[in-house]
């Protein structure tokens, strides 16, 4: 159902009347952490001024360790929900377990399923038994084709509002915290009609490639980007190291724009 065989049209996934894939390439970010009302809202706020519509956040965070942060969980979708209702914003979170997605799509726009739980059966067919758009990572160490039958297991069940974000793939490169798999984008495109994202931040893992990287991205054809920005990443209580602070997110905006990729 996901191969460009049986659709030639490209799915258009509308989020709260941003459309993606196969229009204007989009920017979709936020922190990697949802941490408390004021955090997100500061990001909330930038976004108004900056004209963008798609804000990322996690609540419940499938971390390494089990020592780390776990994320805020329901309260978390609570925030995000009354942040998108006072900015007129459209919210976007990772959800774990199945038993979630039925009270999540009360809270969020956007199911996001991350790259550790791209195989995880019974979570993309309960992702795929609600009509909710659903931004689905590729795992770790996934094939392409592994991907796309991930993407075929929600849509098999009936929701067709999918979109697959590359997010880098596990090699034996230590340079960058993931390989960004470029070409995946353009396989991708050729393969199906769904929308293609690539999340930089995770890709990477540092800030001075972020730009090269997402230029890159919709170079290839990506239908978005996907980056973190926390208001003070020095005390974020994730991936602290990765995330832009404001002023660079608005420096990395604003380059993108000039370099026409982006509207
Ligand atoms: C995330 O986007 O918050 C995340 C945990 O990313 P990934 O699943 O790609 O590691
Ligand atoms: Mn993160």
């Amino acid at each position: 159902l996901v191969s460009r065989k049986k659709q030639k049209e490209d799915t258009v996934v509308d989020i709260k009347g941003v459309k993606i894939g196969g229009s204007e390439p989009v920017l979709i970010a936020g922190p990697c952490s949802v941490e408390s009302y004021e955090q997100v809202k500061a990001v909330a706020l930038n976004h108004k001024r900056q004209g963008l519509k798609l804000l990322r956040g996690g609540a419940f965070k499938p971390r390494t360790s089990p020592y780390d942060f776990q994320g805020l969980g329901i309260e978390g979708l609570k925030i995000l929900r009354q942040i998108a209702d006072e900015f007129d914003l459209a919210v976007i979170s990772e959800i774990v377990s199945p038993h979630d997605i039925e009270l999540a799509i009360e809270y969020i726009d956007v199911i996001q399923i991350g790259a550790r739980n791209m195989q995880n059966f019974e979570l993309l067919k309960a992702a795929g038994s609600v009509n909710h758009p659903v931004l689905l990572k590729r795992g770790m160490s996934a094939t392409i084709q592994e991907f796309m039958f991930a993407a075929e297991y929600i849509v098999s069940k009936g929701n067709k509002q999918v979109m697959l974000c590359e997010r880098g793939i596990r090699t034996y490169e230590k340079a960058t915290r993931n390989t960004l798999d470029i070409s995946a984008i353009p396989i991708l495109k050729q393969e199906t009609h769904l929308p293609v994202l690539a999340d930089v931040t995770h890709a990477t893992g540092r800030l001075d490639l972020l730009l090269p990287t997402a230029k890159a991205a919709l170079a290839a054809g990506a239908d978005g980007v996907m980056v973190e920005v926390h208001p003070d990443p020095a005390v974020a209580l994730s991936d602290a190291n990765q995330q832009m602070d404001l002023g660079q997110f608005n420096d990395f905006l604003s380059e993108l724009q000039a370099s026409g990729l982006l509207k």
